[in-house]
């Protein structure tokens, strides 16, 4: 009998240390797990309040310029309307650098145009910043931003900023890095800048001679805003202190041959590549011709030999603009493939530059590709050559990264066209009687009440696959346009 108690009190003791045990590692982890969603919830809401640029992960197999990505900002507010492109990295301090720059933009934009506003100036405004990337051969990367903005007045102002990043180690190259830190380098730099400057016809007669002395002195400072290419070094200048208003930002270009002697080392030109690049150039010219006339001419006449279907449901036209985007434009192909649907994307030449595997998967899955300029100026602003070349160079990406011809048509950036726009371009140009306001209102359930209401047969809906919240609300959309009957086709198949 006492064997037996003892021997029970033994099971119950172990059954209580396993139970305790059980209670406790319990009690651990959900502690911890309240923890981690408490840390989380606080530092997702504080990031929202001081508006600091959350880390992304940037994919780095579906960028041309791996370790970057590009974002786009559009507000169509049509009296203050802004488009807004930067480059973003992994590396805080970098994305902060540009973070500020592009807050400060914004802000001196919207203080002016509140002035007016309060004036009641009806003058609406535009702000654009676009950049251009180029690459080193050392790794390093310039990014140059173009600042446009019009703020009531007549004539616009442009500033340009350069950023560097090595987007795998981080660093920030400075002028000083290229040329060693060595004030005699720089003098050479300094006598170089100043030949081209007073040769260059397009300055020679606006520049202020003795402004453009001063500011091209050789102190580190004035050669600070800088892009280094493989080729060359560009050197961009204020046009207030240097030159008269007609001049525009004035830019110096020195190959880097000519600098080849005061170059630190892994900026230096190795001359095997300067011999190179001329034959190179040549017998890749001849491939682009014969290539190019195969790929673009059979798509266009195996389209027109199909009969066209007359359709007895009603029809709309799903429409993306200002993409394409790897993370958004992906996601509304699934949905759109689980609908069979088919959709015209309106893509800015930028982007497809950036991301030319997500444009040519848009193609790919059938759906068609259309001009929506190269970085979404307002192009009524814009002189005949500007407006011609943003729109030839979004087609000629548009249909070397997809090597179809270009069906979908143009689509004017904020929709605002003119005469001068309309001369520069054979493109049909295709608007919208729908618009979900989804750049307003980023608001998933919004998407289909905004379409409710509204939608007819033939109707042409707007949409921007750069928000989250669009492609989230696709579905509901797909699913009640089905439902109501409508079948979706491309806009150049609706007015067949
Ligand atoms: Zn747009």
């Amino acid at each position: 009998m006492t064997m037996k108690r003892n021997d029970r009190k033994k099971h119950r003791a172990w059954i209580d240390i396993v139970f305790t045990f059980f209670i406790f590692s319990l009690v651990i982890t959900s502690g911890v797990l309240i923890f981690l969603s408490l840390e989380k919830s606080a530092s997702s809401s504080s990031t929202v309040k001081k508006e600091i640029e959350v880390p992304v992960i940037i994919d780095s197999i579906d960028s041309n310029y791996p370790g970057i990505k590009i974002v786009t900002e559009i507000f169509n507010d049509p009296f203050a309307p802004s488009a807004i492109q930067y480059p973003q990295s992994i590396h805080k301090s970098f994305n902060q650098k540009i973070s500020t720059y592009k807050q400060q933009a914004k802000e001196i934009y919207s203080a002016k145009m509140n002035e007016n506003r309060v004036k009641q100036l009806d003058i609406p405004g535009e702000l654009n910043i676009s950049f251009e990337t180029f690459s080193h051969q050392s790794g390093n990367y310039s990014f140059v931003l173009v600042n446009t903005s019009y703020s009531g007045g007549a004539n616009g102002s442009t500033e340009i900023q350069s950023f560097h990043l090595n987007p795998k180690t981080g660093e920030e190259i400075t002028i000083q890095d290229l040329f060693s830190s060595d004030d005699k380098h720089l003098e050479l730099v300094s006598k170089l800048v100043r030949e081209k400057l007073f040769e260059d016809p397009a300055y020679s007669k606006s520049i202020y001679p003795e402004k453009a002395q001063l500011h091209t002195e050789p102190s580190w400072n004035n050669f600070s805003n800088f892009a280094v290419s493989d080729e060359e070094i560009y050197f961009y200048f204020d046009r207030y202190p240097i030159a008269a208003k007609s001049a525009g930002v004035p830019i110096v270009s020195i190959p880097l041959l000519e600098l080849n002697s005061v170059l630190a080392d892994v900026f230096k030109v190795v001359e095997e590549d300067v011999v190179q690049s001329p034959s190179e150039d040549s017998s890749s010219e001849e491939a682009v011709d014969e290539d190019g006339a195969d790929t673009i001419e059979n798509p266009e006449s195996s389209e027109t030999e199909v009969p066209p279907t007359i359709p007895e449901k009603k029809r709309v036209a799903l429409t993306f603009d200002d993409g394409p985007d790897p993370k958004v434009t992906t996601q509304i192909l699934e949905t759109l493939a689980k609908y069979d649907a088919k959709a015209t994307f309106f893509m800015l030449g930028s982007r497809v530059e950036y991301y030319p595997e997500i444009a040519k998967s848009v193609a790919d899955a059938g759906h068609e590709l259309a001009n929506h300029s190269w970085n979404h100026p307002d192009l009524t602003k814009l002189s005949g050559e500007r407006v011609s070349n943003e729109i030839h160079r979004t087609t000629a990406i548009i249909e070397e990264v997809t090597g179809l011809k270009m069906t979908g048509g143009f689509r004017p950036p904020y929709g605002s066209v003119n005469k001068n726009v309309r001369a520069q371009t054979d493109l049909p140009v295709v608007l919208w009687d729908v618009d979900t306001l989804d750049w307003k209102h980023r608001n998933p359930a919004n998407l289909l009440a905004s379409v409710q209401n509204n939608v007819n047969d033939g109707s042409i809906i707007l949409m921007h696959d750069i928000h989250q919240s669009t492609a989230d609300g696709l579905e509901a959309m797909l699913a009640y346009l089905q439902q109501e009957g409508f079948i979706f086709v491309k806009v150049s198949e609706l007015d067949k």
